[in-house]
């Protein structure tokens, strides 16, 4: 850097907290950052509203987190699917059915566009900065500790990095933590008019070449999700748009990976939080409440480091938090990625279930549950 640059860097106001990525983790650590009263700023590639790959589901356990955010009755306020039931389809037609417990605590669907921006407009109200159409291109700690950050024509700076950026994490890749990708498997996902009769029910679907995923997000529109690998991905779509009536034309969203291993979460003055520090199989739909319970407890952590508390007690902390969280989980996550792995295995599963169906409901109840 020159000696103008430096100077610069040296001149420019050190904001607290800058987290890069406006999804639920990145929204809900930059609220909490913000109602504690941290100067917070949030860089967000896109400009929302915007969709994004999802099942658009959220889980019961998102709701204590939520009414903390004092979001919950807004998201009720908006269209969405109460979810009552998941119905499992084998590969050779077989259903069975599990009920969901109901209520104002159950599990819902909702879209992306809608649930990111009230929860990124949250953040915005309880005081954060929030820059749309801002993507992180550089990252690099100064002599003072701090970060020095590059936004496309614009450099900031921050005491302490947040990488709420997806499962692609640019935060992760330029402090050379992102894991190789394992580009095993794609999604396609797209909003599609609402069957007639479809009912409140998520469908979990096996086919020879993937599984798909649906769920009504309102009285008009079926999320669809397809998984499989690159080469069975265009005839999954085939197959969706024959099931579904679908004009060849119908615009598809992407997303790879679906798996990839997990990263250190906490560093000096850097955090990692939802699927940037960890990524789960998509199939269980849990995602979001890793995203927006991490974002909580990193805040947590931040607020006690900028408050002078231990810095290191803080790390320690929030590293054992972030591990309590998928405790007990991580089993289910793999039994359900070597599921889906395996449609044929998971539609023999499916057959013993059909026997003994308490099995099943009891790992459907360990997921869609409050916690
Ligand atoms: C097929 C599929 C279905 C799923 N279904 C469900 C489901 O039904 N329920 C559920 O709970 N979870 C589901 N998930 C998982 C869920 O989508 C994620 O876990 C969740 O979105 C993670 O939130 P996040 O805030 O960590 O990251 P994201 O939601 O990915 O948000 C990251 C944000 O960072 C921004 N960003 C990226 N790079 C940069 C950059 N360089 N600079 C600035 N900003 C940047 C992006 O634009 C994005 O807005 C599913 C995932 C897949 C793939």
């Amino acid at each position: 850097m020159t000696r103008l640059g430096q100077l610069t860097l040296q001149r420019m106001e050190v904001i607290d907290v800058a987290i890069v990525g406006g999804g639920p983790g990145g929204s809900s650590c930059a609220a909490f950052c913000a109602a504690a009263g941290l100067r917070t700023l949030v860089l967000e590639r896109e400009k929302f509203p915007r969709e994004k790959v999802c099942g658009d589901c959220i889980n019961p356990a998102c709701w204590p987190v939520l009414e903390r955010l004092g979001v919950t009755e807004q998201i009720r306020n908006f269209p969405h699917g109460a979810l009552n039931a998941v119905e499992f389809i084998a590969i050779d037609g077989q259903r069975l059915r599990v009920d969901l417990p109901g209520g104002a605590k159950g599990e819902i669907a909702i879209k992306r566009s809608h649930f990111d921006s009230l929860l990124l407009d949250r953040a915005r109200a309880l005081g954060a900065e929030v820059r749309e159409e801002a993507t992180l291109i550089a990252l690099d700690r100064t002599a003072a500790k701090d970060w020095k950050i590059d936004i496309v024509r614009e450099t900031l700076r921050a005491r302490v990095v947040v990488g709420a950026d997806g499962r692609n994490s640019t935060v992760a890749r330029l402090r050379n933590l992102l894991p190789r990708p394992e580009r095993e498997r794609v999604a396609l996902q797209a909003h599609i008019p609402l069957p007639r009769d479809f009912g409140n029910r998520i469908v979990l679907q096996f086919l020879p070449e993937g599984y798909s995923g649906q769920a009504p997000v309102n009285g008009q529109e079926l999320n669809l999700c397809l998984v499989g690998t690159p080469p069975t991905i265009s005839s999954l779509r085939a197959w969706a748009e024959r099931e579904f009536d679908l004009p060849p034309i119908q615009p598809w969203r992407t997303i790879t990976p679906l798996t990839r291993d997990p990263i250190p979460v906490a560093h000096e003055n850097l955090f990692f939080i939802g699927d940037a520090a960890r990524v789960v199989e998509p199939f269980t739909g849990e995602g979001i409440y890793y995203a927006l319970r991490s974002g909580e407890l990193a805040a947590n952590a931040i607020i006690k480091i900028l408050g002078g508390e231990g810095r290191k007690s803080a790390l320690r902390q929030f590293a054992r938090a972030h591990r309590a969280m998928y405790r007990g989980r991580l089993w289910i996550n793999r039994l359900a990625r070597a599921a889906v792995l395996s449609p044929k295995t998971a539609s023999t599963l499916l057959r013993v279930a059909k026997i003994s169906p308490s099995i099943l409901r009891l790992l459907t109840r360990k997921i869609v549950r409050p916690r």
